[in-house]
């Protein structure tokens, strides 16, 4: 997809262990794992299921805790800090999209994208007028004042994309967000996610099993053995 600018590493895995307790056994999920992602950059992490995507997404989004090894959030070490800390980084630089939208029901599109932003300390009226450009962005701009369920399925990944950028984090981690949806919409969805990652700058991660949708980010990788390898 072209050329990147020189920049920096928005999120840089490196040496990341994780396993879990498996009755007597133990599974080594990650094995030092090194990944490193630039500001504006998309990737796809093309790789069967089991193999420890959403444990990657989960420790790179400072959802989970590594065993080893260290993740740079904008060149930040965070295997030492607290909870606190660790959480306020979450909230202000790292945006998450699950398979499924995890909207809250009760509220609107536009409040799901606003909810987020008050979290951080915006005033209501700022958190209102950015949820409406960036729902408008996505082609929302006549769903605002409808509530999860009064949307269809791309629309409601659309709004959950909306609501992972609303605070403009540095980081977007995506785990199979169009993995419930039909390959039009599908498409659709990750259009505008890719528009969205070459308007902002962000750096984004992007699980997924669909490799059409792969071939349009600028990188692909997979994991084996424990290990994130580049893919052509
Ligand atoms: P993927 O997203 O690629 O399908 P996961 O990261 O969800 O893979 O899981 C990788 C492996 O780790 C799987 O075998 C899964 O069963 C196991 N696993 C994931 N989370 C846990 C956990 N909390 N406890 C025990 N095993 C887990
Ligand atoms: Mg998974």
């Amino acid at each position: 997809m072209g050329s990147l600018p020189v920049s920096s590493a928005a999120l840089r895995l490196q040496g990341v262990e994780r396993r879990y307790p498996q009755g007597d056994a133990t599974l080594d999920i990650l094995r030092g794992a090194d990944f490193e992602v630039l500001e504006g950059q998309s990737v796809a992490l093309v790789a069967p299921s089991g193999t420890g995507k959403s444990t990657l997404l989960h420790i790179a989004g400072l959802l989970e805790h590594q065993d080893a090894g260290e993740v740079f959030i904008a060149g930040k070490p965070t295997a030492g800090l607290g909870d606190a800390e660790r959480t306020r980084i979450r909230r202000t630089d790292v945006g998450f999209v699950y398979q499924f939208h995890h909207l809250l029901p009760e509220f609107s599109a536009l409040e799901n994208v606003m909810l987020p932003q008050m979290i951080r300390g915006l005033h209501k009226r700022e958190a209102a007028k950015r949820a409406t450009e960036l729902l408008s962005y996505l082609g929302l701009a006549k769903r605002l004042d409808h509530r999860p369920g009064e949307l269809s399925g791309g629309e409601q990944q659309r709004v959950a994309i909306a609501r992972a950028v609303a605070n403009a984090p540095r980081v977007l981690l995506a785990d199979e967000p169009t993995g419930n949806l039909d390959p039009h919409t599908a498409d659709h969805v990750f259009g505008a996610l890719s528009q969205l990652v070459e308007a902002t700058g962000l750096a984004a991660v992007i699980a997924t099993h669909n490799l059409d949708l792969a071939y349009r980010m600028h990188r692909r990788v997979t994991l084996q053995g424990g290990h994130v390898i580049e893919l052509e």
